[in-house]
């Protein structure tokens, strides 16, 4: 294990300016906070963190990384709680263990392989500051090298898995190469032992045949672009284990016909000898088709650039070969880390220290072109998404702010239609409150339950709105036709003829409908009288006045053009039906409203914030979709309630009575609800057309220096 001197000094030797006290605290904080506790391995526990900021300390991070490294695992295993780390070491570094530890606690489920995008959206989305995904994956590493002391062999392969499909995958995406393929091959070796183990054999029995053919090939490479006049470093491997074993499983080939096992790397100086030394190579040995990748003009949009190409090389070797410069090669093998080195080495004046985070997010925001990693690099993107579990563990992604409504949407329509409550994390939660990241959601669903006309108003998802405006709809409909079907009926009674429903289809045509509920529908709707219909049928004896029957086209346009409802200021309601507005929120025009259907008594409206809208809440189908039909008509007035507070002296309530009256504002009624010696708290019903005038008169009041406070007064 890394002792405490050696860690600072490692974190020194590329970052002078680092905060050695605050690296020293953090040590040795995390040394008490395990204390006794042990790993699988019976190592001390501390000893993960500190190997953990090791390999950030590798990655040469800044200190903000290297403590958080160290603290990562205290909150969520030891005593020590959030506010004590950001008591002792300071917001950011809170901010970033908070960060950690919440990652720590989203595990792919077993057998979830084909949510591992929506999950790896997910790490990126919650990772909100890169240095978390860091301290995160330096985390996942040091654990996959000691993996093999869990005794649970279950609990091996999960996380092995987790670490193929997630985490070696976001390493790539973030250019950390040399990660990714240690990942890879450790998890590799817990999930397909076997597979590695023949492998690894047939590359020794290979090299031995062979006779050390890696060797051979990089000193023949090395003095072919010697004779082209560059001077260049070349390197070669065995590709790794997982990479051939992933060649044979996409090419399903066997291991004898797998020739390329080699890879080799030619080093230089500059762009210039880059394209140099890959003509060179193409003038020398035959050239693989389709192999050759311009990664230097196109560079991929995690930086990677080099020239990549195939050729049958020495020894009749078929081989891949990367051209780059020094620099190319330490940005594809540290990724970020590198970047960020060259930046330091660049004047000291160019500015804030660890810019390279931000140019990171720069590049994984901008990145666009046709790489296969391209579609989902852009950390931006997943801040206008949430990730949330069913009770199963599958997981959905949805827009930000949305409900436990458009998540049983999203699982499933009948769901959603029959939802009834929601647990957030086990707990019981409003419908809409909206879910966060990582949210467990469980849906409480009745069969007897509909789509409510509420949910409309907070829903965020096009499928859940949808589904519930075509049940409104519906629901509307049947309204109408009821209605509709009653007024006809009770005409017929009224003009003494009796009702038959066939009796009405020779009439349909008259007023333009295509069947009896459509007729129905029309009359409910107000379009058509019970009368009309009545004496379509059996036309009226001469001395009374016939009723001439408006089709329905004229019917719909005239209730659209002139407003024939100017008794109803609301829209959705059923013609004829009472309607209050209700005393205890008082709803203004330009408020939000919801009616609730009392029998016997019409319709109450609200505004949709009113507290005593509760009581209703399990009943939903007493609600309305309502809204206002006009705003501000002059000749209509609507009772508005403020709570004003004012100052207990003289000229203040005449105060608020002028200026309410110069803005136009009628008081209606005036009530003391409370009076101390130096306030008085008083309830202002005005007249006023909508909410706007309203609220230009509480403006008006908040700006008089004589009155205290002015609201808008609710239940
Ligand atoms: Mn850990």
């Amino acid at each position: 294990m890394m002792r405490q001197f050696e860690l600072v000094e490692r974190v020194k030797s590329y970052d002078p300016a680092a905060d050695e006290d605050a690296l020293n605290r953090a040590y040795v904080f995390t040394v008490k906070a395990h204390g006794s506790q042990k790993r699988a391995s019976g190592d001390p526990y501390f000893s993960h963190p500190v190997e953990v900021a090791g390999i950030l300390a590798g990655m040469r991070l800044d200190s903000a990384s290297i403590i958080t490294g160290l603290l990562h695992d205290t909150v969520e295993d030891t005593l020590a709680t959030l506010d004590e780390i950001e008591r002792v070491f300071g917001a950011e570094i809170a901010r970033l263990v908070d960060g950690v530890t919440k990652l720590s606690r989203v595990e792919l489920q077993s057998g979830q392989t084909k949510q591992a995008e929506n999950f790896r959206k997910l790490v990126l989305a919650m990772s909100e500051d890169i240095r978390v995904l860091l301290v995160k994956l330096a985390d996942r590493l040091h654990n996959m090298r000691t993996l093999r002391f869990i005794k649970d062999a279950d609990k091996r392969r999960r996380i092995a898995r987790e670490t193929m499909d997630i985490y070696a995958q976001l390493a790539e995406r973030i250019g950390m190469h040399e990660m990714k393929d240690e990942l890879e091959d450790l998890a590799f070796t817990e999930l397909y032992p076997d597979a590695r183990g023949s492998i690894i054999a047939r590359l020794a029995f290979l090299r031995e045949k062979g006779g050390d053919l890696v060797p051979r090939v990089i000193a023949e490479l090395q003095k072919t672009l010697k004779e082209g006049g560059i001077d260049a470093q070349v390197s070669g491997r065995e590709k790794s284990p997982y990479s051939v074993w992933r060649k044979m499983q996409r090419k399903d080939v066997g291991f004898e016909q797998l020739s390329d096992i080699m890879a080799f790397r030619v080093v230089v100086d500059n762009v210039e000898q880059c394209y140099q030394s890959l003509g060179v190579l193409h003038s020398r040995y035959p050239v693989v088709p389709g192999r050759f990748k311009d990664y230097i003009s196109t560079p991929k949009p995690n930086q990677y650039r080099s020239l990549h190409t195939g050729v049958i090389g020495p020894e009749r070797q078929r081989i891949e070969v990367q051209i780059r410069t020094r620099e190319m090669h330490e940005v594809a093998e540290l990724g970020v880390a590198a970047h960020w080195s060259y930046k330091q080495g660049a004047p000291k004046t160019e500015g804030p220290q660890y810019r390279w985070l931000r140019e990171l997010l720069d590049i994984l925001e901008h990145a666009s072109g046709p790489e296969e990693f391209l579609e989902h690099t852009k950390l931006e993107m997943f801040q206008d998404q949430v990730f949330c579990f069913t009770p199963k563990g599958d997981l959905f992604a949805l827009p930000r702010g949305a409900t436990p409504v458009d998540f049983a949407y999203a699982v499933h329509s009948e769901i959603g239609d029959t939802t009834v409550g929601a647990k957030i994390n086990g707990r019981l939660a409003p419908l809409r409150t909206p879910l966060q990241n990582g949210d467990q959601v469980e849906i409480v669903t009745s069969k007897a339950q509909t789509p409510s006309p509420t949910w409309e108003r907070f829903v965020v998802t096009g499928k859940a709105r949808a589904r519930i405006r075509r049940f409104i709809r519906t629901q509307q409909r049947q309204q109408y036709l009821d209605l509709g079907k009653a007024i006809v009926q009770k005409a017929f009674r009224q003009e003494g003829q009796e009702f038959a429903e066939k009796a009405l289809e020779p009439v349909l045509k008259t007023f333009e409908v295509e069947t009896v509920e459509d007729l129905y529908v029309s009359v409910g709707e107000g379009l058509h009288t019970g009368r009309a219909v009545v004496h379509a049928l059996h036309p009226p004896k001469p001395d009374e006045k016939p009723r001439k029957v408006v089709p329905l086209s004229e019917a719909r346009g005239r209730s659209k053009g002139k407003p024939s409802d100017t008794a109803v200021p609301i829209r959705g309601l059923i013609p004829g039906m009472a309607l209050h507005f209700a005393g205890c929120c008082h709803p203004l025009p330009g408020d939000r409203i919801v009616g609730i259907v009392t029998t016997g008594k019409g319709v109450t409206i609200h505004t949709i914030d009113c507290e005593t809208l509760e009581n209703y809440a399990d009943t939903p189908e007493r609600w309305l979709d309502v809204a206002w039909s006009r705003q501000g008509d002059p000749d209509q007035t609507h009772v508005g309630r403020i709570a004003v507070t004012i100052g207990n002296e003289p000229g203040s309530l005449g105060a608020l009575t002028t200026i309410i009256g110069k803005h136009a504002g009628n008081i209606s009624n005036l009530k003391i609800t409370n009076r101390s010696q130096d306030f008085f708290e008083i309830l202002v019903d005005i007249e006023v057309q909508d909410v706007k005038h309203l609220t230009n008169i509480i403006a008006a009041l908040r700006a008089a220096p004589s009155i205290n406070s002015v609201d808008r007064a609710r239940g």
